[in-house]
């Protein structure tokens, strides 16, 4: 996918700051970071969303390397919050999967932490 962005990213094309990569999973701090610690986990293979039949050593790699995420960023005692959005209703603005992690303060209470109407 020579036009996804994040596709780009693990061809190492567009520059990121990787904070973990595995055989099957890039993560790397996101550009406009909305909490102390921001960092996307992505599959290296494409698929654009959950809404992809994306099979499952693809998504137990993908979250148990946020878990590794978690303890790299110094975060996982205190806690975090994960978001996957999907689709356009989610305000999915990048169609390669990808988890937010999200932690270093305190959350807003509830599921909301981009706000919308
Ligand atoms: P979403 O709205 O869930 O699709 O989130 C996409 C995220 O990707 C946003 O938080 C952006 O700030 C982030 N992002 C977009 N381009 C880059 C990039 N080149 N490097 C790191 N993060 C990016
Ligand atoms: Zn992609």
């Amino acid at each position: 996918m020579s036009d996804c962005i994040f596709c780009n990213i693990v061809s190492g094309e567009i520059p990121a700051t990787v904070v973990y990569e595995d055989d099957q999973v890039l993560a790397f701090d996101d550009l406009s970071p909305q909490a102390p610690v921001h960092t996307l986990v992505i599959p290296k293979a494409h698929f654009s969303s959950l809404a992809d039949d994306v099979d499952t050593a693809t998504l137990g790699a993908v979250f148990t390397a946020v878990r590794a995420v978690a303890v790299l960023k110094g975060i996982d005692q205190s806690g975090y919050r994960t978001i996957v959005n999907s689709g356009p209703d989610s305000m999915q603005t990048v169609e390669h999967l990808h988890v937010h992690v999200m932690g270093g303060r305190k959350m807003a209470h509830g599921m909301v932490v981009f706000s919308g109407d």
